[in-house]
């Protein structure tokens, strides 16, 4: 856009009412018809035709030239100062404005500074809503706003264009960013549905949409509804990775006013040469694309008719295909696909040679990465693969080589990476190329080792160990019956259990953390006559089958327990017999044992559950578990791919399997405690951490997983004191009805807190420190809360004063019910190992119990032994006479403090 000189500091105004398309034939946009009638000339002509009427070169020159000056001379001008206009630029945002069916156009020094020109139309209090799989820049810069400018940014999948209406608030919503599609999964966006639903429910938003993957050859969001449009110049537009710019369009003449007057202000217009060379690669830039497109078309559709998971809109069956077809004109020419094994991956990018490896794309030059190594290394692994980015993706970006060597290059890599074999045929003595399947994987995550069903016999001839976590509310305990979200994070303070095969057709069951209950059941002693078992295939619903518990009750009145125990016990039996198929019953000992204290609020019965219910599904065969793939190294020695974030095991159970167990850890749950929130269960299941909402209540009910949650140090501390949660919370009740106006503003300000926690938490870009010392003050903030709302105890008040003593200096919130129980303290990194030890012993001359943990780690886990991993299976005679017990006896004895490193060691656990 051409600005009004003047002074360079002062208010600008465009000269002219933007770039509109010229309507003459001198101006390149129209072509002359049969009928007379002027047409708009097809796009490749339009790429070429720079001309703008109303900047006639003084000379004729055919390429527009670089006016390579600062200043100008001269009063009255055009131009007086380069950052506020420059004649090559303006020819540059003329012809972009053009190409884009926009009344004006901005070139700026990078994609980035576009986007950054683009936000600074917000102010502090306006909310953002944006895609969750955005360009790696745009999330750090959202990140900063979010930060440091008072922006309140929502990330949501705004590939399930309904799921963004929720976000959209007429006042607060200010812009809605958008990205279609997506890198390097290419997921697509509804552009059109968004911009309506943004018009109906926050009419004022700006709909900014980044087109870097499309350019405005192949799609035009501005015809589409959207207002701002921006691309990376750098990619399609220039085409040969010699240049950094970034392109906004727009259609609204007030917000062309803001951005000129921002792009002046801010000095970060595109320097003239490079103006020159923009300008020069728009020209190319339809041919240029046709080109890549259709050899990346090619490249898909070889990689997938090998087999591999290929993600490109243009391949049949793409998810998104049909509304990106309404959208754009063109596929693109970026595409990924997996294999199934990082390593292998790996294998294949080094050995291209054609393909250079390189972030970034749109460049006549094809390129290959990966991006969880290269573009999307700076956001760490548990948020990539929370967002389903596979480790193993490969992305290609097409050039404009000859297809055939493209093709040629890659065949050579996969089958030099072992990725695919070539067979000659016999018949015809052609070759054909076959995909070599990875002993584990089927290409995603979650999906990463392939189900191998073990064979008939070994299910029950194998041991199993099966392991879930605790849990700690961080923020929302007692609000959350009202309605308010509350905040829970696994800890690693564990439930272990062991099945271990007998061979004398009993069942038994030792929980020796829990008075050292053992039994042993014959299963014809068991009340199958009351049974009514779950037809095959259905699901246990919602309600408990009364009756078989109340029949379990009394088959174990005649075994004395305490009362813990014998509702363990209930559960495991009605969980066994509700499972059973027909006559083949399997046999087991279940041996459950816990490093966490019992009924202090840290969810150790549901992580008892999920233990029962993993045991129970694998021994009824109603689950497979991946078995343990052969370690492959790594080229480069490291450990192989997916391993576990937080224990030295693989990401290896998928979700539907998760969530079988978790279905049936609740029912668990239902049968020790009747009404379960499923907070607790789904934690010990899931692991990470969970933003949890009762359905009910005017907030949207529902548990969240907290999308990269990352571990905090915590010290729980157990007041052993014995507390009436049904009391507490009834009391909380009571007074909410009878002081409203005192209560309901503790609980909106409770939500606050776990929205701004939930916030923090879930930013992959939040500085650490920030982190932490925004939850130290959320932590007194809920604390004061909750004694407010009376639900403290001195000992509680005791351990918070003592930690929050110098030299400590800590923050402590008490946690679940409250009224006794446990406290939470947050442990800052930087605090010293020896400090927290002396801590530790200082709390425990107090008469408390404390327990450094970490929170958000692993769900839960599953290993079998190899057989012989452990030494000779050594029958241990005794009691146990036929049973073979391997290493159910070393599980016994190990001290509980020793129970978790004892049990990791075994071997590599699958996690969910
Ligand atoms: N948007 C997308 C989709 C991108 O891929 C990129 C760069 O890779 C950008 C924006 C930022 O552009 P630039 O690198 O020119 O600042």
């Amino acid at each position: 856009m051409v600005l009004a000189k003047s002074d360079n500091n002062g208010p600008l105004t465009p000269i002219s009412e933007g770039t509109p398309v010229p309507d003459s034939p001198s101006g390149s946009a129209f072509r002359a018809s049969s009928n007379g009638k002027r047409r708009p000339y097809h796009f490749s002509t339009q790429c070429v035709t720079v001309e703008n009427p109303a900047q006639k070169d003084q000379y004729g020159s055919s390429s527009v030239p670089i006016y390579q000056t600062a200043t100008f001379k001269g009063m009255g001008g055009e131009y007086d100062y380069t950052r506020s206009g420059n004649p090559t630029r303006s020819h540059l945002e003329h012809h972009v404005a053009k190409i884009s069916s926009a009344a004006h156009a901005f070139v700026v020094s990078s994609g980035m500074a576009a986007l950054d020109v683009i936000t600074r139309l917000l102010k502090p209090g306006d909310e953002v809503v944006a895609g969750d799989d955005l360009y790696g820049g745009t999330n750090r810069l959202l990140t900063y706003l979010k930060n440091n400018g008072g922006i309140t940014v929502h990330h949501v999948d705004t590939t399930d264009a309904p799921s963004v209406v929720p976000y959209l608030r007429a006042g607060k919503t200010a812009m809605v960013l958008l990205e279609s599609p997506t890198n390097p999964l290419l997921k697509v966006v509804d552009i059109e549905r968004i911009c309506a639903s943004v018009r109906q429910h926050a009419p004022d938003a700006l709909v900014v949409v980044d087109n870097t993957m499309m350019s405005p050859y192949l799609q035009r969001p501005l015809e589409h509804g959207a207002d701002l449009v921006y691309d990376s110049g750098t990619k399609y537009l220039s085409g040969h990775h010699d240049l950094m710019a970034g392109v906004v369009v727009c259609d609204r003449d007030d917000v062309a006013q803001r951005i000129a007057f921002t792009i002046n202000a801010v000095g970060n217009a595109l320097s003239p040469f490079d103006s020159f060379l923009l300008l020069r690669g728009i020209k190319t830039m339809a041919i240029r694309m046709d080109r890549q497109q259709s050899s990346a078309q090619r490249v898909a559709t070889f990689l997938d008719s090998l087999g591999f998971r290929t993600f490109y809109p243009g391949l049949p069956g793409h998810p998104g295909k049909d509304i990106h077809e309404r959208h754009a004109s063109g596929y693109g020419a970026v595409l990924s696909f997996v294999t199934g094994d990082k390593a292998l991956s790996e294998r294949i990018v080094g050995a291209t040679r054609l393909w250079g490896i390189s972030v970034s794309f749109g460049a006549v030059n094809s390129l290959i990465s990966m991006p969880c190594l290269m573009s999307h290394a700076s956001i760490d692994a548990a948020t990539r693969a929370s967002r389903g980015l596979p480790e193993d993706l490969i992305r290609l970006c097409v050039g404009i080589e000859d297809p055939a060597d493209l093709l040629e290059d890659l065949e050579c890599a996969l089958l030099q990476a072992g990725a695919i074999s070539s067979v000659e045929l016999p018949s015809s003595g052609q070759r054909r190329l076959t995909r070599v399947r990875p002993d584990d994987g089927t290409g995603l995550i979650g999906m990463a080792v392939e189900k191998i069903n073990l064979g008939e016999q070994d299910v029950e001839k194998r041991e199993w160990f099966v392991s879930a976590p605790g849990k700690v509310i961080l923020f929302g305990e007692h609000a959350v019956v009202h309605g308010v979200t509350a905040i829970a994070a696994a800890v690693n303070l564990r439930c272990f259990g062991l099945t271990t095969p007998r061979e004398d057709g009993k069942l038994a069951l030792y929980l020796p953390d829990l008075g050292g209950y053992e039994e042993t059941w014959s299963l014809d002693e068991l009340p199958w006559d009351v049974l009514e078992p779950l037809p095959e295939g259905e699901a246990h619903g919602p309600v408990l089958d009364e009756k078989l518990v109340a029949a379990i009750v009394e088959t174990l009145k005649a075994h004395c327990a305490t009362k813990t125990s014998q509702a363990a016990a209930v559960a495991f039996l009605y969980l066994y017999m509700m499972m059973a198929r027909g006559d083949t019953k399997p046999t087991f000992s279940f041996t459950a044992r816990s490093n966490m204290p019992i009924s202090a609020g840290l969810g150790s019965s549901a992580a008892y559950s999920t233990c029962i219910s993993s045991a129970l599904l694998l021994l009824h065969r109603r689950i497979t578990i991946p078995t343990e793939p052969a370690p492959t190294a790594a080229p480069n020695g490291k450990q192989p791919a997916h391993v576990h974030i937080s224990h030295n095991g693989r990401v290896a159970i998928p979700k539907p399997t998760a969530d079988e167990i978790n279905a049936w850890a609740f029912i668990s749950e239902k049968v020790l405690h009747g009404n379960p929130s499923g907070i607790d269960n789904s934690v010990a299941v899931y692991g990470g951490a969970l933003a949890y909402t009762r359905p009910g209540f005017e907030r949207k009910a529902g548990l969240d997983p907290l999308n990269g949650f990352k571990s905090v140090r915590f010290l729980l501390v157990n007041s052993k004191i014995p507390r009436d949660t049904k009391s507490l919370v009834a009391g909380v009740g009571k007074r909410k009805a009878e002081e409203p106006d005192v209560i309901n503003p503790i609980l909106d300000a409770i939500q606050n807190i776990s929205d701004e926690a939930r916030r923090a938490l879930e930013d992959p870009e939040l500085p650490r420190q920030t982190l932490i010392s925004g939850l130290e003050a959320l932590i007194d903030e809920n604390h004061e809360h909750l004694v407010s709302l009376g639900v403290s105890h001195p000992a509680l008040e005791v351990i918070r004063a003592k930690t929050a003593s110098a030299p400590y200096n800590l923050h402590t919130k008490l946690t679940g019910a409250g009224g006794g129980g446990c406290a939470v303290t947050l442990v800052p990194d930087q605090f010293s190992d020896e400090a927290l030890q002396q801590l530790v012993a200082e709390l425990r001359e107090d008469g408390f119990d404390a327990y450094t943990t970490t929170v958000g780690g692993s769900g839960l886990g599953v290993f079998s032994p190899r057989s012989g991993e452990d030494g000779e299976n050594v029958s241990t005679g005794g009691g146990d006479e036929g049973m073979r017990v391997p290493l159910r006896s070393q599980f016994l004895d190990k001290d509980v403090l020793e129970l978790a490193e004892w049990v990791e060691d075994r071997g590599r656990w699958l996690y969910v």
